[in-house]
């Protein structure tokens, strides 16, 4: 068993050492992670410009690949033949939950969802650290341990063709997590607030700024479990198609 560990916050982020940790007790590991925090960039693919790639070291002195590509491109270089065969892509621990629409942002979770595009099982894991006190580093290691139980259960099951899970864990100690629970996507409330200053030259420049999203606290969905405390598991496909939609849109007369 070989497994890529990749995440969209940079190749030091602690998240990522954690992931890392805990899958090694389990299979042979490779780290390839983008150089600098890429959160939010979607899912990306550089063709424009070359991608560079280096061996580097992480704090608990094991070897990683930094690229200066995107989340979506560490998890494609890899798997076009950078590194020998790969059977699972894992992707994280990002430090804040996706859920809901923020899936279509989220590095962590275009990471995964390049690898099913490979053919190729992805999972990709966060952690709801939002909930924890401010001052204090977030303790990725209970979140850790969750995700080497999913790990190990996906690779007993193996999940669907097509299939990635996104995985929201609460910021809880292990034996204060109420379980795991198979969830749909839920629904984000932005509350974003454009921010406009002025730069020294008297040019305006722009922010997408406000207060942090809230959820709707629905039963199901990946909003309500980790409200509830549990460990959210999300199967996601790549087909987007609203089918109920073209329903309505076949009706129509061009
Ligand atoms: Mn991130």
């Amino acid at each position: 068993m070989h497994i890529l560990v990749t995440n969209d916050d940079g190749v030091q982020a602690p998240g990522l050492v954690a992931l890392a940790q805990e899958m090694r007790k389990i299979a042979t590991v490779t780290v390839f992670a983008p150089d600098r925090n890429w959160s939010a960039s979607g899912h990306v693919k550089t063709l424009e410009r070359p991608l560079r790639v280096h061996e580097t070291t992480l704090v608990d002195g094991s070897s990683a690949f930094a690229s200066d590509g995107a989340p979506s491109d560490c998890v494609a270089l890899p798997l076009l033949g950078f590194v020998e065969k790969v059977d699972l892509v894992v992707s994280g621990i990002n430090p804040f939950s996706n859920i809901g629409h923020d899936i279509t942002y989220s590095g962590t979770v275009t990471a995964a969802m390049e690898a099913v595009i490979s053919g190729v099982p992805g999972i990709a894991f966060s952690l709801a650290s939002q909930d924890k006190p401010a001052n204090i580093p977030a303790d990725y290691g209970p979140a850790a341990q969750i995700a080497r139980v999913i790990v190990e259960r996906v690779i007993a099951e193996g999940l669907p063709k097509d299939t990635l899970l996104n995985v929201n864990i609460p910021y809880l100690s292990v034996e204060a997590v109420k379980g795991f629970v198979i969830t749909r996507q839920g629904l984000r409330v932005y509350r974003d607030a454009l921010d406009k200053r002025v730069d020294p030259r008297g040019r305006p420049y722009y922010w997408i700024g406000g207060e942090a999203p809230t959820g709707v606290n629905e039963e199901g969905t990946d909003v309500g479990a980790l409200a509830e405390g549990y460990v959210s598991i999300t199967p996601l496909q790549l087909d987007l198609t609203n089918y109920k939609a073209m329903d309505t849109l076949k009706k129509w007369v061009f």
